[in-house]
């Protein structure tokens, strides 16, 4: 029987008079890539807070490996490669110096799979991450998440700010790899299209509620073949990606 990766059962988490998640439950099975779609400010970055034992449950219950991520931070997290938003990698480090600095803190690092990323996103060992672009820095950050091939990746908004060549080739190309190898993959996004493009699950979060969940397949079928994005329109009232639109 295959145990799921991740199982978050109930989970409601409050901020002040503000409600990031409410009753959420999900389960992630194990080879699946998962889409976590909302609006800014929906919940996601919640979710995967509590999902690496950043946040303690206050109600509800998150299990990661069937372990309790507050509990057992190091049994967790050694399994997770994780990419944030702000992917915020040490600026005065060079490319070489942080592929080194990195591995020392991960038994299973790959140094040839490391080496093969990084002529893969061309990344010049020798460049200082402060000089590196936008997308560049991204790739960087992906290597380190990747390169002790961690049973599950978490990417957090990875596209945002990024070129369409970096997200479809790169990511595209990276996540498709993981899930053929059988690893886990859960990736929070306001842009559909590209969820569309490489989810086989998809979880629509809106004001903290899960207002949608399934097999990608099945979604799109119980909608009359409509896209991402007209299904969250419909249910939602406005785009995913309206609040990034109107800034
Ligand atoms: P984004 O794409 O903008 O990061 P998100 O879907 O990841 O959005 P969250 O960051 O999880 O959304 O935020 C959910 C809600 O909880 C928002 O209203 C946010 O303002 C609020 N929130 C999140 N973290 C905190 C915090 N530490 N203190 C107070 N409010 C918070």
């Amino acid at each position: 029987m295959s145990e799921s990766v991740i199982s978050v059962s109930e989970l409601t988490r409050r901020f002040g008079s503000k409600t990031a998640l409410a009753s959420v439950s999900l389960s992630l099975p194990r080879g699946a890539v998962y889409g976590l779609v909302g609006a800014n400010g929906a919940g996601k970055t919640t979710l995967i807070k509590h999902i690496l034992g950043l946040l303690r449950a206050e109600s509800g219950s998150v299990r990661v490996f069937g372990i309790d991520p507050v509990a057992d931070p190091v049994g967790v997290l050694s399994r997770i490669g994780y990419l944030s938003e702000e992917n915020d990698l040490p600026g005065w480090m060079r490319v070489d110096e942080l592929i080194r600095y990195s591995r020392a803190f991960y038994p299973a690092w790959d140094d040839a799979y490391a080496e093969e990323l990084r002529q893969k996103f061309a990344l010049d060992p020798t460049a200082k991450i402060k000089t590196l672009s936008k997308g560049q820095k991204a790739r960087a950050g992906l290597l380190i998440a990747l390169a002790y091939r961690p049973e599950l990746l978490v990417l957090d908004e990875p596209s945002s700010g990024l070129d369409p060549i970096v997200r479809r080739d790169i990511l595209g190309a990276v996540i498709r790899t993981i899930a053929h190898e059988g690893r886990t993959v859960l990736f929070s996004s306001h842009l559909l299209e590209e969820v569309e493009e490489v989810a086989d699950h998809v979880t629509m979060i809106h004001q903290g509620k899960i207002v949608l969940s399934g097999p990608l397949g099945a979604v799109k079928e119980s909608h009359g073949g409509a896209s991402l994005d007209e299904i969250f329109v419909a249910l939602v009232g406005t785009p995913a990606d309206s609040t990034l639109r109107s800034e």
